[in-house]
């Protein structure tokens, strides 16, 4: 008989690459862990730093995987990037190095794009698998050249996780290359660990930080966000992260089964 465990958050959130699935195929324990936190009723809510896909598409692969999920319970870069965007720069000409659900996104909400070096008012670099010297070239003539635009990035990850430990540079090789070649640094990180993502996922909620979890499968980013908002953390070693990884004194939760396997017992 399913017996829950002493303590329930208000709200779970929770990475997704590395910690609800890997590639095609969710990671042991992780649906009916979250079947089971939903059935009892807690807010759950998915924080993802990659823009390369769209809020949709993440909510149709979960339900896809036994996990009802809409559109709003998933908050990505792609949100963060746009919402900062309007409350900072809102009439900003953008040249974003990103994949098409970010382009398409800044194109919705308003913002010009150009490659025009001297239009150009923000550089967005972003996990861009179709990335080019050409596209290099751009922003640094922007950025060093006519020293007008300012550089942000969606996300600081230097490479995104895949099966077999394989994987693809992120994001933040494409800043590292920028940075490197024009000598302008980054001035604003729109995903994990910079608190953005947690508080579009706590916006209108009224749930204050303490009384939330945040799961994830890396240190730098996932925990860091968590650690620094106030909120208790848990790290999966399904993802970046092994248990050698961790000091002493650490108490966690080493895969999404176990914390079901709590419940369930
Ligand atoms: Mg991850």
């Amino acid at each position: 008989m399913k017996q829950l465990p002493s303590h329930l958050y208000k709200a779970y959130f929770f990475d997704l690459d590395g910690t609800v699935y890997l590639g095609d195929e969710p990671l042991p324990g992780a649906v009916s862990t979250v079947r089971a936190l939903k059935d009892a009723g807690a807010l759950v809510r998915y924080l993802s730093n990659n823009p390369t896909r769209t809020p949709r598409e993440y909510a149709e692969k979960l339900t896809r995987f036994g996990i009802p999920t809409v559109d709003d319970d998933v908050i990505t870069t792609i949100q963060t990037t746009i919402w900062w965007l309007k409350n900072n720069h809102p009439n900003a000409v953008v040249f974003p190095i990103a994949e098409a659900p970010l382009i398409d996104a800044l194109t919705r909400a308003g913002f010009r794009i150009s490659d025009d070096a001297s239009q150009i008012d923000v550089v967005i670099a972003s996990y861009d698998r179709a990335f080019t010297y050409a596209k290099l070239q751009i922003a640094f003539d922007a950025l060093f050249v006519d020293k007008r635009a300012i550089l942000i990035q969606t996300n600081p990850d230097r490479y995104c996780p895949f099966p077999g430990g394989r994987g693809e540079p992120d994001a933040g090789a494409i800043t590292a290359a920028i940075e490197v070649s024009s000598g302008v640094k980054c001035t604003a990180n729109m995903g994990k660990p910079s608190p953005s993502l947690l508080q579009a996922a706590l916006d209108g909620t009224g749930i204050s930080p303490s009384d939330c979890l945040m799961t994830g499968d890396r240190l730098a980013t996932d925990i860091q966000m968590a650690i620094d908002a106030g909120m208790d953390a848990a790290v999966v070693f399904t993802g970046e992260t092994q248990a050698s990884d961790m000091g002493d004194g650490f108490a966690g939760v080493f895969r999404l089964g176990s914390l079901v396997d709590l419940m369930c017992e």
